[in-house]
């Protein structure tokens, strides 16, 4: 199977036109044709020799995915489903926000880390995406937009879909510098937030890439006993181990983190895990900011439920009497199944009751 051109990075690119005997110059206009012009096949490139055309043909694929299914929600959201060379399944949702157009992208199939309250956890990871592959779930988007001519553009990407992005960190690191390059898609590291499960020794290494991407830290729990018996990784990186490292982070980038928190009903909502959160993030509090997420059900873990709207605000306002930011984060696409995972599953399951 060819790899897909959208996985080299534009020094990889320029060095692989070198290597094969073409002029540097050639892989700025190849650049240019895909991630300007945003055509999907070589053969478009028109001002390229017909050997050079073969030549690509030859050893590159351009858009690697299948456009299997698309929904569009009533608030504008639209969620993908995209099958792989070798008939995996992932899925991508675009989100319409008043400061622009976001993308969720997926990187693994499945996942090995095995949240409790998570749909992508039931999949054990098949595999990693390849850089080209994460990269083609933006070029699917922005192709799909740009061929409705309403001039949008995708302005902000999270790695929240499946998959740990930690697991897959060199393809992930690739994918953020494609996509950030100024004379590509250059959509501004700023505008790009990357979501861990919290595998504390890449969080260092992440610390020390020099991109200005965000961190978001699923964080779900603030003490080690709630937050294993929802999380198995934290049996391997514990919050003592966790924070270790997100102090780290902090202190070499002096960037705000986000701490992801899924309200779980009875489980991690109460005034008491509240007042303990915030004793938790108490020394960072300038540079921590907690989304508080509104769970979305999973019909294979019904033992979690929503938590009460009154529990939600009481949550809140215990963190900001407390001196940490938080915010209660709005639901989007929930009527096309947006949450992490559930399109996906729901198409097995309907080709596993079709076959
Ligand atoms: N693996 C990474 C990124 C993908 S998950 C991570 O865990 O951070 C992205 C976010 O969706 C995480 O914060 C995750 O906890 C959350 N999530 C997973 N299942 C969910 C559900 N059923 N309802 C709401 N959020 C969920
Ligand atoms: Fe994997 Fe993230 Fe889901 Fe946990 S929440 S199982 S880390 S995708």
């Amino acid at each position: 199977m060819k790899p897909s051109i959208y996985g080299l990075k534009n020094d990889e690119l320029t060095e692989w036109f070198v290597e094969n005997g073409q002029k540097a110059f050639r892989a700025t206009q190849v650049w240019d044709w895909l991630y300007v012009k945003r055509v999907t096949s070589f053969a478009k490139m028109t001002n390229l020799s017909k050997e050079l055309i073969q030549l690509l043909e030859e050893n590159f694929i351009v858009q690697p995915l299948i456009q299997k299914v698309v929904q569009e929600s009533n608030d504008g959201t639209i969620k993908y489903l995209f099958e792989l060379h070798d008939g995996l399944l992932i899925e991508t949702v675009l989100m319409r926000h008043e400061y622009g157009l976001s993308v969720c992208v997926t990187t693994q199939v499945g996942c090995n880390i095995g949240c409790t309250f998570c749909a992508s956890g039931l999949l054990k990871k098949q595999r990693d995406l390849t850089a080209g592959e994460i990269v083609a779930q933006i070029m699917q988007v922005q192709q799909y937009l740009d061929e409705k001519e309403t001039g949008d553009r995708v302005s902000h990407i999270v790695v929240m879909g499946i998959g740990e992005p930690f697991d897959n960190y060199d393809n992930v690191m690739s994918f953020l510098r494609i996509v950030n390059n100024e004379k590509g898609l250059s959509i501004g590291a700023r505008h790009i937030t990357v979501s861990t499960s919290g595998l504390a020794p890449k969080i260092k290494e992440f610390a020390e890439n020099g991109l200005q991407v965000n961190l978001a830290i699923s964080l779900h729990a603030p003490n080690n006993e709630i937050r294993t018996s929802i999380m198995r990784i934290n049996r391997n990186f514990p919050i003592e181990k966790l924070m270790d490292a997100v102090d780290y982070y902090l202190e070499k980038t002096n960037r705000r983190i986000t701490f992801e928190y899924i309200m779980l009903r009875g489980v991690n909502d109460q005034k008491e895990q509240a007042l303990e959160l915030a004793k938790l993030l108490a020394d960072k509090r300038h540079l921590a900011y907690v989304n508080l997420i509104p769970y979305n059900a999973v019909s294979e873990h019904d033992q979690y439920s929503r938590s009460k709207k009154a529990d939600v605000l009481a949550f809140h306002d215990t963190l900001k009497k407390k001196g940490i930011n938080s915010v209660v984060r709005k639901e989007q696409g929930s009527d096309i199944d947006a949450a992490c995972g559930q399109l996906r599953s729901k198409q097995m399951k309907k080709e596993s009751t079709e076959a």
